[in-house]
């Protein structure tokens, strides 16, 4: 009785808003209100060959598999919770959209057989200024409900980002391609791997990514993201 009281006196000087759309939470737990969970745009890719997600990738990288779990559209409760993660430094709700990623995935795993997360680096800068890479805490997320384990330390980004508007078309390919290194030869040999990236969107860096764990040594790769501009 005390603490329900106690709670609902906290609750009125700090209330616990919704990530997705700034309404006032009824449990301190939560994250997300019922209308937002119920807004948020599942794609179900996963189920689906030759999706959208895939279909960006012919051509250019033999991928396993591609997919997103969320439809990123403007002005949805996923964009605010994107924007949260990215620039508002509110690391759990990274977590907690890892884990809905995890939960969709799982079979998907299985079935292909995936047996390590890699998440996209981050420009060392931007990680420093953000406190945390977010791939890497969906990757936390995804461990949670998939139990698929993670690696940050065989991935890195390079500093230097040249301008692009100048160059041709190949040499902006090789300037992409250059900014990811694999560092951890040894943790990618013979392995079926999942990159792990936010938002996908013209698919050129997961692109660039798979390119290098597949040259050096990764056996297969596939690629996932928590959102995919449509
Ligand atoms: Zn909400």
């Amino acid at each position: 009785m005390l603490r329900a009281w106690r709670d609902a006196l906290v609750h009125l000087f700090y209330p616990t808003l919704c990530f997705g759309c700034n309404n006032d939470l009824i449990h301190q737990d939560q994250l997300l209100c019922i209308e937002c969970i119920g807004a948020l745009g599942y794609t179900q890719f996963e189920n689906i060959r030759n999706n959208p997600v895939e279909k960006l990738f012919w051509g250019r990288v033999n991928v396993q598999f591609a997919t997103s779990t969320f439809y990123y559209l403007e002005k949805t409760p996923l964009q605010r919770i994107v924007h949260h993660i990215k620039y508002r430094k509110e690391p759990e709700l990274g977590r907690h959209m890892g884990e809905l990623m995890g939960m969709k995935l799982s079979s998907l795993f299985k079935e292909q057989e995936m047996t390590l997360c890699i998440p996209m680096p981050l420009h060392p800068k931007r990680e420093y200024e953000r406190g945390y890479n977010q791939a890497s805490l969906l990757c936390e997320g995804i461990f949670k409900t998939t139990g698929l384990a993670y690696n940050e330390n065989v991935l890195v980004r390079n500093e230097h980002t040249k301008t692009q508007t100048k160059k041709s078309r190949k040499e902006r390919w090789e300037n992409v391609a250059s900014i990811f290194e694999v560092v951890d030869h040894q943790a990618i040999s013979h392995k079926n791997i999942v990159l792990v990236d936010d938002v996908i969107t013209t698919g050129a860096s997961s692109e660039a990514c798979a390119h290098a764990l597949l040259e050096h040594g990764a056996k297969t790769v596939g690629i996932c993201s928590l959102a995919f501009t449509a």
